[in-house]
Protein backbone atom coordinates (compact mmCIF):
# COMPACT_ATOMS: atom_id res chain seq x y z
CA UNK A 1 0.00 0.00 0.00
CA UNK A 2 1.19 3.44 -1.21
CA UNK A 3 0.45 6.25 1.26
CA UNK A 4 0.74 9.69 -0.43
CA UNK A 5 0.79 12.70 1.71
CA UNK A 6 -1.61 14.98 -0.15
CA UNK A 7 -3.28 17.76 0.91
CA UNK A 8 -6.65 16.27 1.88
CA UNK A 9 -7.78 17.83 5.11
CA UNK A 10 -4.87 20.16 4.82
CA UNK A 11 -7.18 23.26 5.20
CA UNK A 12 -5.57 27.00 6.20
CA UNK A 13 -6.15 28.45 9.45
CA UNK A 14 -4.39 31.63 11.20
CA UNK A 15 -3.57 30.65 14.79
CA UNK A 16 -5.70 32.37 17.59
CA UNK A 17 -2.21 32.49 19.83
CA UNK A 18 0.44 33.69 17.81
CA UNK A 19 -1.36 35.13 14.18
CA UNK A 20 0.30 32.95 11.85
CA UNK A 21 -1.65 30.99 8.96
CA UNK A 22 -0.60 27.40 8.92
CA UNK A 23 -2.10 24.07 6.95
CA UNK A 24 -3.59 21.02 8.74
CA UNK A 25 -5.84 20.27 11.51
CA UNK A 26 -4.78 22.85 14.09
CA UNK A 27 -5.05 22.15 17.73
CA UNK A 28 -7.59 23.23 20.30
CA UNK A 29 -6.28 26.50 22.40
CA UNK A 30 -8.68 25.56 25.51
CA UNK A 31 -7.80 27.46 27.75
CA UNK A 32 -5.87 29.99 26.27
CA UNK A 33 -8.81 30.50 23.74
CA UNK A 34 -12.19 29.63 24.05
CA UNK A 35 -12.68 29.56 20.08
CA UNK A 36 -9.87 29.29 16.68
CA UNK A 37 -7.51 26.72 16.28
CA UNK A 38 -3.61 27.40 17.30
CA UNK A 39 -0.24 25.80 15.43
CA UNK A 40 1.60 22.73 17.32
CA UNK A 41 4.14 25.11 18.40
CA UNK A 42 1.95 27.17 20.29
CA UNK A 43 0.13 24.13 21.29
CA UNK A 44 3.06 22.61 22.68
CA UNK A 45 4.97 25.69 24.17
CA UNK A 46 1.80 28.10 25.59
CA UNK A 47 -1.66 25.42 25.43
CA UNK A 48 -0.33 22.07 27.04
CA UNK A 49 1.85 23.81 29.99
CA UNK A 50 -1.38 26.53 30.44
CA UNK A 51 -3.59 22.76 30.79
CA UNK A 52 -0.95 20.90 33.49
CA UNK A 53 -0.34 24.07 35.55
CA UNK A 54 -4.31 24.09 35.42
CA UNK A 55 -4.98 20.39 36.34
CA UNK A 56 -2.75 21.08 39.05
CA UNK A 57 -4.19 24.40 40.43
CA UNK A 58 -7.50 21.91 40.59
CA UNK A 59 -5.89 19.04 42.22
CA UNK A 60 -4.45 21.02 45.13
CA UNK A 61 -8.07 22.30 45.41
CA UNK A 62 -8.94 19.05 45.92
CA UNK A 63 -6.30 18.40 48.22
CA UNK A 64 -6.78 21.69 50.45
CA UNK A 65 -10.76 20.59 50.89
CA UNK A 66 -9.41 16.85 51.53
CA UNK A 67 -7.59 18.01 54.27
CA UNK A 68 -4.25 17.40 53.11
CA UNK A 69 -2.46 14.28 51.04
CA UNK A 70 -2.95 11.26 53.25
CA UNK A 71 0.53 8.53 51.46
CA UNK A 72 -1.56 5.69 49.92
CA UNK A 73 1.02 3.70 50.57
CA UNK A 74 2.17 2.57 54.27
CA UNK A 75 5.42 -0.10 55.10
CA UNK A 76 3.51 -2.74 54.93
CA UNK A 77 2.40 -2.25 51.33
CA UNK A 78 6.03 -2.28 51.06
CA UNK A 79 7.42 -4.81 52.82
CA UNK A 80 4.41 -6.91 50.56
CA UNK A 81 6.16 -5.38 47.35
CA UNK A 82 9.71 -6.59 48.30
CA UNK A 83 7.85 -10.18 49.78
CA UNK A 84 6.45 -10.92 45.98
CA UNK A 85 9.51 -9.78 44.40
CA UNK A 86 11.89 -11.73 46.13
CA UNK A 87 9.68 -14.75 45.96
CA UNK A 88 9.26 -14.64 42.23
CA UNK A 89 12.95 -14.58 42.09
CA UNK A 90 13.52 -17.31 44.08
CA UNK A 91 11.03 -19.15 41.66
CA UNK A 92 12.20 -17.72 38.85
CA UNK A 93 15.60 -19.11 40.03
CA UNK A 94 13.82 -22.53 40.47
CA UNK A 95 12.72 -22.86 37.07
CA UNK A 96 16.12 -21.57 35.52
CA UNK A 97 18.17 -24.58 36.83
ZN1 LIG B 1 0.67 29.58 16.92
Amino acid sequence: MVIIKGDINMSKYKCVICKQEEFGHGNNPNPISDYGKCCDLCNLNIVLPSRIKKLNKVIRKKVKKQGGVKPTTTYKDIYIYIGIISAMFFIALYIIK
